[in-house]
């Protein structure tokens, strides 16, 4: 038997995380448009064994079932996202209103249950009619996006009050567009960088008109590592990767300014005015924590002022990520210290591990353990985090892995849909029980 858990401020939020593209299926139902990843995924040689999101866990006619879980579980809040191609399915204009039923049925069901959702508005699925049109390589998107929130607020803010505007943008511009790996498969290296500042602005307007319709929290979600240089001569290499991954994305949103070489490879795209727009005061910040990244000097000629290595000496997930609890301690303090006051609370939005298929996932449950302690930690060091989702609920689309990598809390028989929940779940459900109890005495 593992240790009980540490004890968790009042009102501490546990929940689980899913994103629309990966769950729902249903591509064709109801009106949705098609998004980039549609157009993807059925692209010859860009998913593993060509797997799609067609179907997926078919959530959308399933949610019923699936927050029927979650209610099992015990947690208190779901993060979902809500896909863009069924709201505006070209992208633009008058919303489609089945799209929108189809998420006000999943919020009254969570709501029935006592679940707070805390829906996303961009988890990478854009309306391939905008990517028609540049995509976020162009200033418009930003704009569509924001129009895109009002809608959704206007039908959900009665009921919702939790608000991510964007999910990683970093991973959208790194692989959708400088590395070609997820949609929309653009290889553009450094010349990508557009891409950063228009799903800021993007978030800045939407941030707005989520406030404007009496949004009670919104934050962005940012996928944060750890860098560590391989040696000190690797510092400056180091340097150009965080700035690239973590501060092109946490510096204008909480300081309102790029780290300077960017600010200067930016240029003109940054007009006056739109640094106010993306540091529009946030309640609080989401990060997703999935390892730290070691970083080399790369060799001369590389396109890249860096080079990834390998985390050698700890265990690795089925995915081959290496598992450090210490580094999500070591990046919220770090977080702590780089921002300071401008540090608003943070929500750990994601956090978990692909595991192989069967439903005996002790690694899980040492994954989920050690990463909570690591989040406990950092309370202790006086970082003020207010809660902690798990990636995932379900076995998903893994995006370019397709269906072969498994982060579900529950094991899913894709063939039949069947649901099995994992060990991880039993013992999450138990943790989750004593820390309830443990409040109650
Ligand atoms: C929604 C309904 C929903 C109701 C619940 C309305 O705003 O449109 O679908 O059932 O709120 O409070
Ligand atoms: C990164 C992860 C990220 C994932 C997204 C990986 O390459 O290392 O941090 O969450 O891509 O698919
Ligand atoms: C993404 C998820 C993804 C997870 C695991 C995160 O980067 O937000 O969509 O499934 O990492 O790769």
């Amino acid at each position: 038997m593992v240790d009980p858990l540490p004890r968790f401020p009042d009102g501490f939020l546990f929940g689980c995380s899913t994103a629309a593209y990966q769950i729902e299926g249903a591509v064709h139902v109801d009106g949705r448009g098609q998004s980039i990843w549609d157009t993807f995924s059925h692209t010859d040689g860009k998913t593993l064994h060509g797997d799609t999101g067609d179907v997926a866990c078919d959530h959308y006619h399933r949610y019923d079932q699936d927050v029927a879980l979650l209610a099992e579980l015990g947690v208190g809040a779901y993060r979902f996202s809500i896909a863009w191609p069924r709201v505006q399915p070209t992208g633009s204009g008058v919303p489609n209103r089945a799209g929108l039923d189809f998420y006000d049925r999943v919020v009254d069901v969570l709501l029935a249950k006592g679940i707070v959702p805390v829906p996303t508005l961009f988890h990478w699925d854009l309306p391939q009619a905008l990517e028609d049109r540049g995509g976020w390589l162009t200033r418009d998107t930003a704009s569509h996006f924001a129009d895109y929130a009002a809608h959704v607020v206007a039908r959900l803010g009665d009921r919702v009050r939790r608000w991510i505007t964007l999910n990683e943008p970093v991973v959208h511009m790194a692989q959708g567009y400088a590395y070609g790996t997820h949609a929309p498969g653009r290889t553009l290296l450094l010349d990508a960088l557009p891409v950063a500042h228009h799903q800021l602005l993007g978030h800045g307007l939407a941030t707005r008109a989520l406030r404007a319709a009496g949004a009670a929290e919104v934050m962005i979600t940012n996928n944060c590592t750890p860098v560590w240089p391989d040696s000190a001569e690797d510092a400056p290499a180091a340097g150009a990767y965080d700035a690239f991954h973590n501060r092109l994305f946490n510096d204008p949103v909480l300081l309102g300014r790029y780290p300077d070489f960017l600010a200067d490879a930016l240029g003109d795209l940054v007009r006056a005015g739109d640094l106010e727009t993306i540091r529009t005061p946030l309640d609080a910040l989401g990060i997703n924590y999935y390892h730290p990244t070691k970083v080399g000097t790369p060799a001369e000629g590389s396109p890249l002022p860096f080079e990834l290595l390998p985390i050698e000496g700890v265990p690795t997930t089925a995915f081959g990520w290496p598992v450090v609890p210490s580094g999500l301690t070591e990046l919220l303090t770090g977080l702590r210290e780089t921002y300071g006051e401008a540090l608003p609370p943070i929500y750990l939005t994601e956090n978990g591990c692909s595991t192989t298929e069967g439903t005996d996932d002790q690694f899980r449950v040492d994954y989920l353990d050690s990463h909570l302690r690591a989040v406990h930690d950092a309370l202790g060091a006086g970082v003020d985090v207010r809660g902690y989702f798990v990636w995932s609920l379900l076995d998903n689309f893994e995006w370019t892995e397709g269906y072969s990598q498994r982060f579900g809390l529950v094991h899913v028989d894709f063939e039949t849909q069947v649901r099995t929940p994992r060990d991880s779940y039993r013992w999450l459900r138990t943790a989750l029980a004593a820390a309830q109890e443990n409040r109650a005495l």
